[in-house]
């Protein structure tokens, strides 16, 4: 720890955002970078604590403390040598992880905490701009070949983790570029999809072998991976949205949200969308059914189109804005998240549930919705029940579905290889990530449910693990 003072006498300072008016014109990423000198500022806030709560609170356990103190001395390869150890992709996490870290940072308790996430992002930048991070490919082969199903960031890391132990990899993606969410789902906004060539480009020169545009289950049978390869990892995601089954679903101008938000990043790379697959929110009035991520990159992507209003809806109550006494530090709190997307423009309503969509000519004119409110029964379970005499009409000329993700596509694949599932409905494994069927091992969303980049990340290192011990029997 090089300065003890560091947290009484530095304020936390974010790197902030590029200011609204301007954000709304392109699809640059909106958060900014600060000096570095402030950044080192930053990191000399980190307490060095002797239980670092924020190791304890990330997913990958990322070790703060040790490359915050190098960030402070501006020994950067130091620090990036540190963070790499236990993230495979910090520039993607230092982008758009929801930090978990941070509020479980001992700072919090009185204080705002370390800006744990930008320090990170500066880590890895300058990593790369330094030239510190070169193509390192293993020297010895073991000669074991291993299938990855899914580009994501748990193929992305399980991929990574085999190549460097010397296993052989072949990853296999359905879509033409690979990436996962990150590439056709995070916007442009949050995430510039350049940062995932850059990342690929070297995992190729590694000696990953990637193979895009091939569906498993598909173009390849899976009976074929099981041959060739001595081992197989399942990382497709959770990608089974959750539909709204209500009278007038089936009118024109209701999406989900990934048939938008992919769309997007398709345009943004440069792709021509056919006119009667378009769909854009210009001059229209833009309903958002879900409070979440997803809901809020729908709100920022049509903000970017130039919608006339967009009104966002939650089932759910609007959370606290401060930690409440039921979770207490260092839980993660679920409070009010006011994303850079809603800073942009977005009405957000609490309690609403959606009850018809009203068209006229097949196209959707406006949503009746009504109030509902939530109460605990003497066990603390909520339910909720419908305000008698709430309902009200909202305008949309379009409408999207970000109500989250039921489970992993069974559909395919995962139903052709009958593979054992979990009472939620994905993929079930056991300690090493081994599915029901030996030597088939499957990791990130597909595993866990539709859940965070850190995750996925965390998963795949885990299941390449299991799967070299595999390997090595
Ligand atoms: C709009 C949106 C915004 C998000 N924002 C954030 C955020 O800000 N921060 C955050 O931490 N998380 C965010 N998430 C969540 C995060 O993106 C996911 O948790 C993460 O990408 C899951 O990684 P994964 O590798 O398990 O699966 P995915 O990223 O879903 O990747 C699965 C891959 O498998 C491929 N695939 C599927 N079936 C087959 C097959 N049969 N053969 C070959 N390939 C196949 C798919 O094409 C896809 O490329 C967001 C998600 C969405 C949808």
């Amino acid at each position: 720890m090089g300065n003890p003072k560091g947290f009484l006498t530095i304020k936390r300072k974010e790197s902030g955002y590029r200011p609204v008016e301007e954000r709304l014109q392109d699809y640059s990423e909106v958060e900014k970078e600060l000096p570095e000198k402030e950044r080192k500022d930053q990191a000399a806030r980190c307490m060095d604590c002797g239980v670092p709560f924020c190791h304890w609170a990330c997913p990958v356990g990322n070790v703060m403390p040790e490359w915050q103190d190098m960030i402070y001395k501006g020994d950067w390869k130091a620090a990036y040598d540190i963070l790499q150890e236990t993230n495979n992709f910090p520039e993607f996490t230092g982008r758009v992880c929801p930090a978990l870290c941070e509020p479980s940072c001992v700072l919090s308790v009185n204080d705002d905490p370390v800006t744990i996430r930008q320090n990170e992002l500066a880590v890895i930048e300058k990593a790369f701009q330094e030239g510190y991070i070169k193509a390192n490919p293993p020297k010895v082969r073991t000669g074991k070949k291993v299938a990855v199903i899914g580009s994501g960031p748990a193929g992305l890391a399980c991929s990574d983790i085999l190549n460097k132990k010397g296993h052989s990899v072949t990853l296999f993606e359905a879509e033409d570029e690979v990436g996962g969410y990150l590439r056709f789902g995070i916007p442009d906004f949050k995430l510039n999809k350049k940062m995932i060539d850059r990342r690929v480009n070297l995992l190729k020169e590694e000696g990953i072998e990637i193979m895009t545009g091939k569906t498993v289950g598909k173009d390849i049978s899976i009976k074929d991976l099981k041959k060739k390869y001595d081992a197989v990892c399942i990382t497709i995601g959770a990608r089974e949205a959750r539909d709204i089954k209500i009278d007038g679903r089936d009118l024109k101008g209701i999406h989900f949200a990934m048939d938008f938000l992919g769309q997007q990043n398709k345009i943004v790379r440069g792709d021509k969308i056919a006119e009667a697959e378009l769909i854009n929110a210009l001059d229209k009035s833009v309903v958002v059914i879900g409070g979440g991520d997803t809901g809020s990159d729908c709100v920022g992507t049509s903000n970017r189109h130039g919608a006339r209003k967009v009104v966002q809806i939650e089932l759910l109550p609007e959370p606290p804005k401060n930690r409440t006494e039921k979770e207490p530090w260092p839980l993660w709190p679920k409070i009010l998240k006011t994303s850079s997307s809603h800073e942009e423009g977005c009405e957000r309503m609490w309690c609403i549930s959606t009850k018809k969509f009203i068209g006229g000519n097949g196209q959707i004119k406006k949503i009746l919705a009504c109030k509902v409110e939530w109460k605990a029964d003497e066990k603390g379970n909520y339910s909720m029940k419908e305000i008698p005499g709430s309902d009200f009409e909202i305008e949309a000329d379009l409408v999207f579905l970000a109500m989250g993700f039921t489970h992993v596509v069974q559909e395919g694949l995962v139903k052709e290889m009958n593979l054992k599932l979990t009472l939620s409905g994905n993929i079930d494994v056991n300690e090493n990530y081994m599915t029901s069927e030996k030597g088939i091992f499957a990791a990130g969303d597909a595993k866990r449910g539709a859940s965070l980049v850190v995750y996925a990340i965390q998963e795949g290192r885990e299941a390449a693990e299991g799967i070299h011990r595999f390997l090595s029997k």
